[in-house]
């Protein structure tokens, strides 16, 4: 052994310990080893099964960590670092090489090579140029998309290999390597690790093959947790005295050369990190298709009928606002009698004249409704007839489609003209002759017809209250018509909404003044349709609540099959944490599936509940699907994601990797 003066050695131990608690009895698997192993010596641990050879190699390469005694490892003391510097240096010294290979399934021979590159936070390019070069210089460069089932053993354990010197491979385990391969492949591996020895790798090999053994320069014997030898051997063919066989050759110089053991990590290589998981992720889902669309079922239903409700009470919203703006929500009107006794009160055209010039009231409609009996030569029709103010047109909404609106004029000089609706025009001129300049008899006296509103109502039976009338002129009708009775209404209009409560207070007040008691009630119909709206956002709010409980519980349903994935999947978390991941890498990757798969789940549930929505009416309203209860629902599957997600990748983060690793 000739050692370099001032390089620690690759491994120093000093009475190793390793014991399993069994009941209230312990299992001592190590005897207290002590091991001292340079920098470029290849190394063989042999020893019958059992005899603790690869709970020595898991100790070595900080997979696990002894129950006692000092290790060092390149003059640095690990016997006891924490599990993430455990992680990071088992990443960037050692690269492993496994009986069974363990390659993770569901990736490519290159996606394979490049784990480690990923928990070293190696930056992408130079990961996947460093992976394909060692694939290609084992002859894998057909191979780089194959998944592990399309290769031979003797391939895998290539890709295997690959894997292991991605980060340098400074010192390299392989815990019974050839063990699945035939006599040629095992061969061919054996030349490929004297190769790496031979660029100055620290190479471990456990074997229980003497022969294989016998190839290292030195043999240490283990026998139940024991050293039992170590002694340095001839090699059949030395480094330094030999010239180096073509296989060899091909090799030198062709591998890179070690990492620096750092992690300087930086916001890109995060998202990188996301990038890496979020692909991984994609594949698990991939792999698992329908499952994966059953786990998202509850998510999809959750989001959808979120949508679906809100969608409905956003509808049922926007008709109420609709109508609420079609009726003028900025309309008052006064009614004669208290609010609790609707008789007794009375309104007078005084009272509407001193609620005149009041400001932010635009317009004062006294009105008054009668029942009459309308007559034009032999045609006979009873309707409602209204006398008020000329701005009654205006206020309304009502468009003329003949002649014109009665006027101040005669409303000055009490003049007996009318304004048709449509229907008792129908009924009184069944022809459809030009009435304006006509004369009809209302409740027998004379009555001028000056014009005829346009139909307001959708149908045309005359149902519609407002197509089914004549208005005169207010005065007209006080001295024909209302005769000491009390005015239907008066209607305020007020210049805009926000001044509604204003004008209302200050139409009690006067009205207070006149009255003395309040004989009279003011309706204020943007008031009571505020309030309606109202109780339809707790509505809604109900119902959407009731749609996030499916949402919650769709949640349950993908925890419980992340939790099933991290059982499947334990094995391949020991890779990861053999290849260096540390928890956190291990959180964020099972974190990142549940997260994407209800996010999948979300934008499939918005569609599905946009194509619901577009298709139901409630109370006449379409449901109407917004961007912010998109948004919202989204949001809700991705926390859901997070929330049910959390405990399956802590869980995953919290295996130990020996156990995870030697799981079936
Ligand atoms: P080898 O690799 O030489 O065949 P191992 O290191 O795998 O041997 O195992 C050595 C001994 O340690 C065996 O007797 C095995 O049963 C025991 N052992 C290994 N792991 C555990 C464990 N987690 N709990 C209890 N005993 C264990
Ligand atoms: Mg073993």
């Amino acid at each position: 052994m000739i050692k370099p003066s001032g390089i620690a050695p690759a491994v120093l131990m000093e009475g190793i310990e390793k014991r399993y608690p069994a009941g209230d009895r312990e299992i001592r698997v190590l005897h207290g080893v002590s091991l001292r192993i340079e920098v470029g010596e290849f190394v063989a641990i042999v020893g019958p099964s059992g005899s603790g050879k690869t709970t020595l190699m898991n100790i070595l390469g900080l997979m696990d960590s002894p129950s006692g005694g000092r290790y060092e490892l390149n003059g640095r003391d690990v016997a006891r670092l924490p599990p993430d510097v455990r992680a990071e240096t088992r990443g960037s010294v050692f690269g492993f090489i496994f009986q069974r290979y363990n390659l993770l399934s569901n990736q490519t021979a290159l996606e394979n090579v490049e784990l480690p590159g990923i928990y070293l936070g190696m930056p992408a390019l130079k990961r996947r140029e460093r992976a394909v070069m060692l694939l290609k210089g084992l002859g894998l460069g057909h191979r780089l998309g194959n998944r592990p089932n399309q290769l031979s053993g003797g391939e895998q354990q290539r890709v295997a290999v690959s894997r292991a010197l991605l980060n340098g491979g400074g010192i390299i385990l392989a815990d019974e390597p050839t063990g699945a391969l035939d006599t040629a492949r095992g061969r061919e591996l054996m030349d490929r690790i004297h190769a790496l020895h031979a660029e100055g790798r620290t190479v471990i090999l456990i074997t229980h093959d003497p022969s294989l053994a016998a190839e290292a320069g030195r043999v240490i014997r283990m026998v139940d947790g024991r050293i039992l030898s170590d002694e340095i051997v001839r090699r059949k063919r030395s480094a330094d005295s030999s010239p180096s066989t073509p296989e060899e050759e091909k090799w030198q110089g062709s591998l890179p050369a070690p990492l620096p053991p750092s992690r300087e990590k930086n916001r890109l290589i995060l998202l990188g990190d996301v990038m890496a998981a979020l692909r991984t992720a994609l594949r698990a889902l991939r792999a698992n298709l329908f499952r994966s669309f059953l786990t998202m079922l509850g998510i999809i239903v959750g989001v959808a009928s979120v949508l679906v409700m809100l969608g409905i009470g956003e509808g049922v919203k926007q008709s109420l606002k609709l109508s609420i703006s079609g009726r003028g929500a900025n309309m008052l009107v006064i009614q004669p009698g208290s609010k609790t006794a609707v008789s007794g009160g009375m309104l007078t055209l005084g009272d509407a004249d001193a609620i005149r010039d009041m400001s932010h009231a635009l317009r004062i409609i006294p009105d008054v409704y009668a029942m009459q009996i309308l007559r034009y030569r032999d045609r006979v029709y009873a309707c409602v007839v209204c006398a008020t103010s000329k701005d009654y047109p205006e206020a309304m909404a009502r468009t003329i489609v003949r002649g014109s609106s009665i006027t101040r004029e005669d409303d000055d000089r009490r003049a007996p003209t009318v304004l048709l609706g449509m229907k008792p025009y129908l009924e009184l001129f069944p022809t459809g002759d030009d009435p304006v300049g006509r004369h009809i008899l209302i409740n027998n006296a004379p009555f001028l017809v000056v014009g005829v509103f346009a139909v307001k109502g959708s149908k045309m039976d005359g149902r519609d209250r407002e197509d089914d009338l004549a208005i005169i002129p207010i005065k007209t009708g006080e001295a024909r018509i209302l005769r000491n009775q009390s005015l239907t209404e008066i209607r305020v209009e007020v210049d805009d909404f926000k001044n509604v409560d204003l004008v209302q207070d200050e139409i009690r007040r006067r009205l207070m003044i006149l009255h003395q008691v309040e004989d009279f009630h003011i309706y204020n119909q943007a008031a009571q349709l505020e309030a309606a709206k109202h109780e339809l956002d707790l509505l809604q709010f109900l119902l959407a609540s009731a749609a996030l409980v499916t949402l919650v519980v769709g949640g349950a349903g993908v925890m419980n099959i992340m939790l099933v994935n991290v059982v499947e999947r334990t094995r391949e978390i020991g890779v990861r944490m053999a290849c260096g991941a540390r928890a956190r890498d291990i959180q964020l990757q099972f974190l990142t599936e549940a997260v994407v798969i209800c996010l999948i789940g979300g934008l499939l549930g918005v569609a599905l509940g946009v194509g619901v929505a577009h298709r139901i009416t409630v109370w006449d309203s379409k449901a109407v699907v917004t961007i912010l209860p998109v948004l919202l629902s989204l949001g809700a599957a991705f926390a859901t994601g997070i929330l049910f997600g959390f405990w399956p990748a802590r869980k995953a983060s919290l295996l130990d990797p020996v156990v995870a690793l030697s799981s079936e």
